[in-house]
């Protein structure tokens, strides 16, 4: 069928993503895994393959040019991020990614936590916003509590107000939901636990891909997202952190880079943002890392979320109208994820005789134990998309779907 009510270009955007041109088990490749990573664009390649023919040198204190090169290029970068969510370049810290931007928090944030003292997650969270909480659970006996959600997947917004008390010292929360697809109003979420006096990290892993994000209108006081999520290099991820929270708070690793001045008597600590940049960073990544925000606005957030909804509208008709189909995630805003489950076959199985028909799908618990366990589910098939995915490309998912569910049943 016809891509008709896309106002984008589908498929000269295509034509950006070599990959999506290879075949996978003698098929075209149907690319619906993006909420695990997603693809890059030949600009973004490009820009890799730049830093190294051309400009590869380690970053900060170089006086030859190649370093001043790419230390230029990566605080470009960093003022492009910036510039991007609504913040200042001090107030971006470049990490590993979203799962080391939350850890970061937890180290050194946490350190002012006390025995008692009580952090807010939901079940619908990634095992990267649980496990550093936890870690400070048994570190220095903190306690967490879990927001509910009702069975479309959407958080129960009373209890969440209810949780809320005088040894409430962080909220955390992710803004979409990787199994769900559920998009929380986190602005509000933000302003209920600011009420309290409390601080939020947002976990916006699966948001930057598919929304505009403006940390000053979200009032948002840590923010954590990865860019091989959003159509770049795998490696690089921000932290973005309220200038006044990150200079209270102690370095999370020690080394070269974070320093101002080190001696044995004792050490002083570099300024924002590279007092939480310890070592070298992977440079040439989050050099590269710029050009996906020009891939992003170049087509514009509008236009991916519009395409990247129709397919998900489509999808999900589709494939309810497949017998014993049943759908984990069905909030009113909700992003391009559908999560499944056919009958009582294995979703390993559905997983692995798609990939036989060309179809990569995540099969699995998703990083989401506890919220499997909501569910009383062992684990979920995941399709997702992402701007180059087409109409046509549900169609073939759709009947690899029908066959391989015949073949299982
Ligand atoms: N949070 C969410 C909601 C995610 O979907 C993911 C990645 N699946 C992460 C955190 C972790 O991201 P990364 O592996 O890039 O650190």
């Amino acid at each position: 069928m016809d891509s008709g009510k896309s106002v984008i270009d589908i498929d000269s955007i295509r034509k950006e993503f070599p990959i999506l041109s290879r075949g996978a088990n003698d098929r075209p490749l149907i690319y619906l895994d993006n909420t695990a990573t997603s693809q890059t664009p030949s600009t973004v390649v490009d820009a890799v393959v730049d830093m190294y023919e051309h400009h590869k040198a380690n970053v900060h204190r170089g006086v030859h040019l190649l370093s001043r090169e790419a230390t230029d290029m990566q605080e470009a970068t960093r003022r492009r991020v910036a510039a991007y969510i609504n913040a200042s370049p001090e107030e971006v810290i470049f990490t590993r990614g979203t799962t080391e931007a939350i850890n970061l928090v937890a180290s050194s944030f946490g350190q002012r936590f006390s025995e008692g003292d009580e952090v807010i997650l939901t079940v619908m969270e990634h095992h990267a916003n649980i496990v550093p909480w936890q870690l400070l659970q048994s570190q220095r006996g903190i306690k967490v509590r879990v927001v509910d959600i009702d069975d479309r997947g959407v958080l129960n917004q009373e209890q969440y107000r209810s949780l809320f008390g005088p040894r409430t010292v962080m909220a955390a929360f992710c803004h979409v939901s990787n199994v769900l697809g559920t998009v929380n109003p986190v602005k509000d979420m933000i302003a209920v636990a600011h009420g309290y006096g409390v601080p939020v990290l947002v976990d916006g892993a699966q948001a930057s891909p598919h929304l505009n994000l403006d940390m000053k209108d979200l009032d948002c006081d840590f923010y954590a997202f990865s860019s091989h999520k959003m159509y770049g290099p795998a490696g690089v991820g921000v932290l973005y952190g309220r200038r006044d929270l990150l200079e209270s708070m102690p370095p999370y690793q020690g080394g070269g880079e974070m320093i101002r001045h080190v001696s044995f008597e004792g050490t002083t600590f570099a300024d924002l943002p590279f007092k939480f940049e310890a070592g070298t960073p992977d440079f040439v990544d989050i050099a590269a890392f710029a050009r996906c925000f020009d891939f992003i606005e170049r087509v514009g957030m509008v236009h991916i979320a519009a395409h990247e909804h129709e397919l998900l509208d489509y999808a999900t008709e589709r494939m309810l109208e497949i017998p014993d189909l049943r759908i984990y995630g069905t909030a009113p805003d909700k992003s391009a994820v559908i999560s499944f489950n056919v009958g009582d076959i294995h979703n390993y199985d559905l997983g692995l005789l798609l990939d036989r028909l060309g179809v990569a799908v995540r099969t699995g618990h998703h990083c989401a134990q506890p919220l499997m366990e909501r569910f009383g589910i062992q684990g979920t098939v995941r399709a997702s998309f992402a701007v180059y995915n087409t109409l046509e490309e549900v169609d073939i998912f759709i009947s690899a779907l029908r066959k391989v569910t015949a073949m299982l049943s």
